[in-house]
This record gives C-alpha cells, sequence and structure tokens, in this order.
C-alpha cells in the first residue's frame, strides 16, 4: 500500500511546512519582570551594556598577588616563598592597588586590587603570625583562579536574540546584566471548544450513551505547557447552528481556535461544514495515525483548527502538526520542531498502513546501557492510557514495518512540551 491508496491524504511534513508557510507570527508585545518571563518569547534582542563579571575577581578563598613578586622572592628549603599581608578585601569590598611585594587576603568573589594578577587557594597556604604574612608553593602559575572581566559577557554583546522562548536559565542570564523586566510578544490565546452530543463534564454525573470530556483537560495542560492563554468555550452540542455561533465568537475572541471532534465524515460532524460556510478550509486529512481527520483554516480571519475527536489523536495532532504552528505564530524565530533521538526498537510492527503513526512509547536503557523503545499495546486513537505511560513518540514512517532490534526514530514528550 502506498499514500495514494488513501488519496488526499496530506504527509505529515508536507503538513507542517504548508502551516508553517501559512503563520503570520505575532507582533504585539509587552514587558514583563524578568522572574515572570519564563517561557515567553523575545519581542527584541537583548543586549548586555555591562561586562560580566564587572570587574576581575577570584574564583577561591585565600591570597592575591603579583606573579612577579613570586619571581624575585629567595624560594625556601621547601619551594616556598612568604609575602606580608597588606590588606584583607572581602567580596563586596572596593580594594586599595596591592602594594608592591606583599599578598592580600581575598575570598571568593571579591575583587582583584589594582597590580595583582595571581590568587593562589588557601589550601595550598599557610598564614604566619596570625595572618602577618603568607607562605605559599613557588609553583603557582601566572593568572591562577583569576576570573577576568567580562568572561561570561562583553558589554554590547547581544545575549539573547529576538524569537527566543525564555528557559530558566535565560532568566538569571538577563539579571546578571542588570535586567529588572523585559519585552516580549503578547501571550497568544486560544479558543478551546468540544463538540459532542455525548459530552459531559468531570465532576457531573455520566449517564447513558454519555462519555467525559477528556480533550478539554488535555488540551488545557498542552496550551499553559506552551506558555499561552486560553479562552474556554466548552461544549458545543452537535449541530450546526449553534456550531456556527460557538465558532464565531471564538473568532472574535481568539488569536486560533482549536475545536476538538466532528470534523469528521459523519451526519453529525458539523464543524468542518461551519468553517467552510463562515471562512476557509485550507488543509483536512492528513496521513496521520492516529489523527486522520485534522482540519486546518480559519473562522473569518481567525486561525483554526479542527483536532479529531478520540482523545489520543488530540494528543497527537495537537503535538506534531499544531504545536509548531502555534510556537511560530507566537514569535518563536529557530527551529519549532523537536529534535528526534533514533533509538532501538524493543517491539515489532508487521503491518505497514498508508498513514505515519505516532506510537505512544517509552524509553527504557537494558543491561548494557543501550536506550531502545517499548510501545504500549493499546494504540487506539480513542485510548488516553498509552500517552500517559509513554515518554514519547515512536515514529512508523508510511508503509514501513518495523521489526525489534531496527532503529526508529523517537520523540520525547520533553522536547515537546518542557
Ligand atoms: P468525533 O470526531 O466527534 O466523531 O469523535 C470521535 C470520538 O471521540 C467519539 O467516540 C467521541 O465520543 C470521542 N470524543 C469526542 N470529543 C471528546 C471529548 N471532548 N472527550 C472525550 N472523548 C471525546
Ligand atoms: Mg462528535
Amino acid at each position: 500500500m502506498n499514500c495514494c491508496d488513501q488519496p488526499g491524504l496530506l504527509p505529515v511534513d508536507q503538513a507542517i511546512n504548508q502551516l508553517l508557510d501559512a503563520v503570520a507570527p505575532i507582533t504585539e508585545s509587552e514587558v514583563v519582570s524578568v522572574a515572570d518571563a519564563l517561557g515567553r518569547v523575545l519581542s527584541e534582542d537583548v543586549i548586555a551594556l555591562v561586562d560580566v563579571p564587572p570587574a576581575n575577581n577570584s574564583a577561591m578563598d585565600g591570597y592575591v598577588l603579583r606573579f612577579a613578586d613570586v619571581r624575585k622572592a629567595e624560594p625556601t628549603d621547601k619551594g616556598t616563598a612568604i609575602l606580608p599581608i597588606s590588606q584583607r578585601i572581602p567580596a563586596g569590598k572596593n580594594p586599595e592597588p596591592l602594594e608592591p611585594g606583599s599578598a592580600a587576603r581575598i575570598f571568593t568573589g571579591a575583587e582583584i586590587p589594582l597590580g595583582a594578577d595571581t590568587v593562589v587557594m588557601q589550601e595550598q597556604c599557610t598564614s604566619i603570625n596570625d595572618g602577618e604574612a603568607v607562605e605559599f608553593p613557588v609553583t603557582v602559575c601566572l593568572g591562577d583562579h583569576i576570573r577576568p572581566k567580562g568572561q561570561d559577557i562583553t558589554s554590547g554583546s547581544a545575549i539573547l536574540k529576538r524569537g527566543h522562548k525564555l528557559q530558566p536559565q535565560d532568566l538569571g542570564l538577563m539579571a546578571s546584566i542588570g535586567l529588572a523586566e523585559v519585552k516580549v510578544y503578547r501571550r497568544l490565546k486560544l479558543a478551546v471548544l468540544s463538540t459532542g452530543d455525548e459530552i459531559v463534564e468531570p465532576g457531573t454525573e455520566c449517564g447513558p450513551g454519555h462519555i467525559y470530556n477528556s480533550n478539554r483537560y488535555t488540551l488545557a495542560g498542552l496550551i499553559d505547557a506552551m506558555g499561552m492563554e486560553r479562552i474556554d468555550l466548552g461544549i458545543v452540542p452537535d449541530d450546526a447552528e449553534a456550531t456556527g455561533e460557538a465558532l464565531r465568537k471564538a473568532a472574535v475572541k481568539a488569536d486560533c481556535i482549536i475545536t476538538t471532534g466532528g470534523v469528521s465524515v459523519g451526519e453529525e460532524d458539523h464543524v468542518k461544514a461551519c468553517v467552510e460556510r463562515l471562512g476557509e478550509l485550507q488543509m483536512w486529512r492528513l496521513a496521520i495515525k492516529p489523527g486522520k481527520p485534522l482540519a486546518f483554516g480559519r473562522v473569518l480571519d481567525t486561525p483554526f483548527f479542527g483536532l479529531p475527536g478520540n482523545p489520543g489523536a488530540v494528543f497527537v495532532t495537537f503535538a506534531i502538526a499544531a504545536r509548531p504552528y502555534l510556537l511560530r505564530y507566537q514569535g518563536v524565530e529557530g527551529d519549532v520542531l523537536p529534535l528526534p533521538l533514533r533509538v532501538k526498537a524493543n517491539f515489532d510492527r508487521t503491518k505497514a498502513a498508508p498513514r505515519q503513526e505516532y506510537l505512544r512509547a517509552r524509553l527504557d536503557v537494558d543491561e548494557q546501557g543501550v536506550i531502545g523503545a517499548s510501545m504500549h499495546n493499546n494504540q487506539s486513537s480513542g485510548a488516553l492510557s498509552a500517552a500517559s505511560w509513554g515518554n514519547g513518540f515512536a515514529v512508523q514512517p508510511i508503509n514501513q514495518l518495523i521489526a525489534a532490534g531496527d532503529s526508529v526514530q523517537f520523540i520525547p514528550f520533553s522536547e515537546l512540551f518542557a
């Protein structure tokens, strides 16, 4: 079988490229405190106006001296030299220039005095006469244990670029140049609609014919993990008029609409027809498993993702197709696709399929330290347990079999939702 056995199914890579080509990234920005900027996307380069560290400082508790004075000193029989102590420099003090022929007591992070160029760590030193002088090996090297000014960051350099999504360490990096606030793109607002007459909310009774709404909660987690805002528009019944009304309302409120269910070919699937009426359907039906009926388009002028109803398919299609689009829309420049690993398959797939399958899988390490992926035994698109059990997707490409021991592509969930 090949792709043509299911005409009209768009291969995943092509679909992602088309989606990325269609993005009009957000331009509005806002200023937030650096402490609150985790996961936000920079809307301008961050330029350092200072050096980090701002001055040469000591990397050790010990003694600071001029290397030339060690050279000049007459070594003792033990191969040591002795210098008088001329000052004490704790961290936070502005030191006096170092008197020639002397050493200064110094502590980690304290500024190196003018004239000094070498630190001897205190473990190698002996204090003489209660701190009047210090004895140390003559084998010290010029520049030892000094962190030079600007070693980490030089003034004038761009420490982070526009379009960068801020990680925890970036907050510290920005703080290190004295920044208290930073300019980021405003958060995208994503409207979430769950469709289906059978859907009821957790916390209420699930009567005959009903099923709990899990998609709303999976999406809440996914959207929160991406650092975006969600506008929850609840459950929409399987009714053309109600669906149209809900979509119109969502289009006005949000930057992007995400629906679940109602995009397949059943008589009760109204979402697709409503989108065609209110806007435009630009993509429908992908060669992806689970998640074939994924739809993309616009409602009025608002981008729209119609995810399938099946809970496993919601997880996969959001992670694989919607996520890169949303990241680019949010202003992320550079890579928005997850970096896959290649690992050993600890499972067999004896049936090829005309769709690329995202198997919910888990990485294990065997006794030899070889990393392999195991697959959950229930890969049904309706099942969510496999996704909770797994820590990534093992990818089965179109029309390919997998035998245990084969190398497979694995996309860790940490690549997707970190
Ligand atoms: P649909 O695409 O609307 O035909 O839905 C496909 C399957 O997913 C059906 O079995 C639905 O009951 C189920 N489903 C749809 N929406 C949800 C939801 N929000 N939570 C749990 N299951 C759902
Ligand atoms: Mg439905």
